[in-house]
């Protein structure tokens, strides 16, 4: 199992997005990910983790695929931030229901 990644690195909207996305395992620690501007990306969790797009060249943290691809493993951390992510978004939901009741 590659190492997981430190939380303070991890976007959110990054992590949501990558919950969505189709993983394909290639290899012991290689992943298709299912991409936006290109059918797919090849992400090598080996460390030190690496994905080709854009994003993970420019900027240089974990991009969208790798943490998609961690998830994929069941990265713990992720799967975490990733429930308590979802767990804020359903409370927010709830009370913005709640609200429209009152005053509809
Ligand atoms: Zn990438």
């Amino acid at each position: 199992m590659p190492n997981t990644l430190p939380c303070p690195t991890v976007d959110p909207d990054r992590l949501r997005r990558a919950a969505a996305r189709v993983v394909t395992r290639v290899g012991a620690n290689r992943f298709l990910v299912e991409g936006r501007h290109e059918p797919h990306y090849l992400v090598d969790l080996d460390e030190p983790a690496s994905c080709r797009c854009r994003d993970a060249q420019v900027r240089g943290g974990p991009c969208l695929h790798e943490l998609a691809a961690r998830l994929h493993v069941g990265d713990g951390d992720l799967v975490l931030i990733l429930g308590r992510l979802l767990a804020d978004a359903d409370r927010e939901i709830r009370t913005m229901r709640a609200r429209r009741q009152r005053t509809a």
